[in-house]
């Protein structure tokens, strides 16, 4: 018998002053945590509007799929299960917090029914074991591993949170040990194996009993110590992720959010993002939601070729900026923010970016790395006119010859010299495909051969196809990508006018870019059409024996376009045909995992700096011992055959349609 329950009078005053010490821990835990979290709320009720509270079951299954299943994690296997070992023993140690809540004002209660479970007993005491592997494992990269993509992230406050995780997980086994060996266990001790264990390190009497209490407050003090430190740390995380994937974009990943030029009230019309004040609540809850685990930055092109751009530290740069000047916005509507550019982020952060999505796809909390990119560029070019000087030509030639290569729209036809192609005019009946050339395709010698490729094949097997020859104008997609929405925007609507007036229902597109403007941006514009890439075309073909190719030797190896398989998901259909034609191999990065050309988010216009993305993917591609590097998209053509050129490999730089054209049986 112990001395406190040899005592009723003891016993009861020992209850009460537990009770009020519990009372005054919880207190101050909640109020130091509460304060924070009102703080942080308060600051996202500043945030701008946005569209996030549609399309409920897309949220419901990502909650399911990306939080509960940690699916991005798993991206990466043996970070993905460290991690999720310990998300999800915290999701099966939870009710432990509160038996130790019970248990610290009357050790002899604990949860109704749970608490005498024994399968909940061994649950416990695995998930012990598996969250201290997991800590253990996350020292191991950290500490042996170092990989680069910790490189700027606060790794002394994660160390420091790790030994917080494992140090509440060692209180809760060395405490339901003390209760095993004290005989208050209300589940047999054998179905707690770990925990039986360590018990019968200890006695039953006094010093016991003394543990059992020492242990029990420590594990309580560590835990609400963690929830007052939470909201204050990088692992606010934890509370945010969730939050952040409920609301992360469920339309197509390649979409860009329009700017509304419409607004009546000219004060609250948004051209981007210039300081705080201007992000939208979902930004802000990006900001609050990075784990600075640097999966984005590992997989940044930019950054992988020695670029300033880190989408890691662009996304800290504006959480710190948003922390620093929020509270006083919050106190004084009026107080004027500073800009975001260059204090949170360098002019050249902005502008080393290719919206690829790389960022994206790898994100396992849902941050939008394009959208704060593309923002903050639509303030620089369409209120301070801050952008690269080639970036300047680009956007005169799109303004002044509706293409960004500056050619007269006359000559937009001229590839179809000798191929007998109905231009359609006005008023004549639609065709059952619209090709849609792009500007590419129509006026780059070498990405010309992509558009002759591919209409020689839709003639070959009967396609009813028109172009729109001089009436198809750039779809915009440079001039958004570079930050010039209202010119965007004059296009799409032209554009949408020519094909709606025309009758177009279904759009085959050669260029991945037009093929996302097109798909995914024009139904904001009214414009709504089955739109296909012509390697699902071919496909298509192929497989309905419209096409007969002779199969070939060549070993080939294809480069995903970033706009067309991360996003759009078009995977299967261009290696469909690669593989009628000749021996696939695939590159170490490949499918929604590509890795960019360089030419997206308008950079086939602008200078780069430093090393060329496109010497590394073409590097990577003669790396398969492939002869051919087979492609889909007129900007790869250009820029992986200047790769190519540069690191002096005999590869030969195709598209897809060019090869199958090739390969076609006479
Ligand atoms: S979109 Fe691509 S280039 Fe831009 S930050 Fe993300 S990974 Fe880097
Ligand atoms: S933005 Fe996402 S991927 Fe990048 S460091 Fe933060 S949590 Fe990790």
């Amino acid at each position: 018998m112990s001395g406190f329950s040899r005592t009723p009078g003891l016993r009861a005053v020992s209850t009460a002053v537990s009770a009020l010490a519990l009372l005054v821990v919880l207190g101050t835990a909640g109020l130091l945590f509460g304060r924070r979290a009102l703080l942080l709320t308060n600051l996202v009720r500043l945030g701008k509007p946005v569209q996030r509270f549609d399309d409920v079951p897309q949220r419901v299954r990502n909650e399911a799929v990306v939080v509960l299943g940690q699916k991005k994690l798993f991206q990466r296997l043996g970070p993905g299960l460290i991690h999720a070992f310990i998300f999800w023993g915290f999701l099966v140690l939870f009710p432990t917090i509160v038996m130790a809540l019970i248990a610290a004002v009357s050790k002899d209660h604990s949860i109704p029914w749970l608490g005498s479970q024994g399968w909940f007993a061994f649950l416990v005491d695995l998930f012990c074991v598996l969250v201290l592997a997991g800590v253990a494992g996350a020292f191991w990269i950290r500490k042996v591993q170092k990989p680069e993509r910790f490189k700027g992230s606060h790794k002394g406050e994660a160390d420091l949170i790790l030994l917080w995780i494992a140090g509440i997980v060692l209180s809760l086994l060395l405490w339901h040990a003390s209760r095993i060996a004290l005989g208050l266990n209300e589940y047999p001790a054998g179905r707690s194996p770990l925990a039986n264990g360590i018990s019968n390190a200890y006695g039953t009497g006094t010093t016991t009993e003394a543990l059992e209490r020492v242990f029990v407050w420590a594990h309580l003090l560590l835990v609400l110590g963690f929830l007052a430190y939470l909201p204050h740390s990088k692992h606010l995380h934890i509370m945010t992720a969730a939050v952040n994937v409920w609301f992360g974009r469920t339309r197509a990943p390649g979409r860009l959010e329009p700017l509304d030029f419409t607004v009546e009230d000219e004060s609250q019309m948004r051209f981007g993002s210039h300081t705080i004040a201007d992000m939208t609540w979902k930004q802000m809850v990006d900001t609050m939601s990075c784990t600075e685990c640097g999966r984005c930055q590992d997989v940044c092109p930019a950054y992988a070729t020695g670029k300033e751009l880190s989408p890691k530290l662009l996304i800290m740069g504006l959480r710190d900026q948003l922390f620093a000047e929020g509270p006083s916005l919050l106190g004084d509507p009026a107080f004027k923010a500073s800009p975001l550019v260059p204090n949170a982020v360098g002019d050249d952060v902005v502008w080393d970016c290719v919206t690829c999505g790389a960022c994206v796809q790898e994100c396992p909390v849902a941050i939008e790395h394009v959208d704060h990119i593309v923002d903050l560029r639509r303030h620089l070019v369409m209120v301070e006119g801050r952008f690269p000087a080639e970036g300047e030509t680009m956007l005169r030639d799109v303004e002044r010859s509706q293409n960004p290569w500056g050619k007269p729209q006359a000559e937009r036809a001229d590839w179809t010299e000798g191929l007998d192609v109905r231009v359609l005019q006005p008023g004549e009946p639609p065709p059952e495909v619209l090709y849609w050339v792009g500007c590419a395709a129509s006026f780059d010698e070498r990405a010309r051969v992509t558009a002759q490729s591919t209409a020689k094949l839709m003639q070959a097997a009967g396609v009813d196809f028109a172009i729109l020859g001089p009436r198809e104008c750039c779809t915009g997609d440079p001039a958004r990508r570079m930050g010039n929405e209202y010119t965007y925007q004059s296009y799409a609507e032209q554009n949408v006018a020519t094909m709606n007036e025309a009758g177009v229902t279904k759009i085959v597109a050669s260029c991945p870019h037009c093929f996302n403007t097109l798909a995914n941006e024009y139904p904001d514009f009214g414009g709504r059409y089955e739109v296909v890439h012509h390697t699902e075309l071919l496909t298509e073909l192929l497989e309905e024996g419209r096409l007969s190719p002779v199969a070939g030797s060549e070993e080939i190896t294809y480069h995903d376009s970033c706009y067309l398989a991360r996003h759009n998901d078009v995977l299967a259909a261009p290696r469909e045909v690669v593989s009628r034609i000749g021996e696939p191999l695939e590159m170490a990065r490949s499918g929604k995992r590509t890795f960019c050309c360089g030419a997206g988010g308008a950079h086939m216009w602008l200078e780069e700096r430093g090393n060329q993305i496109s010497e590394e993917r073409a590097r990577e591609a003669a790396d398969t011992g492939a002869s051919t590097l087979a492609v889909a998209c007129p900007f790869c053509t250009i820029m992986l055959d200047d790769g190519v050129r540069q690191n002096g490999s005999e590869l030969r730089v195709a598209d897809v349609a060019t090869l199958l054209a090739e390969a076609l049986q006479p």
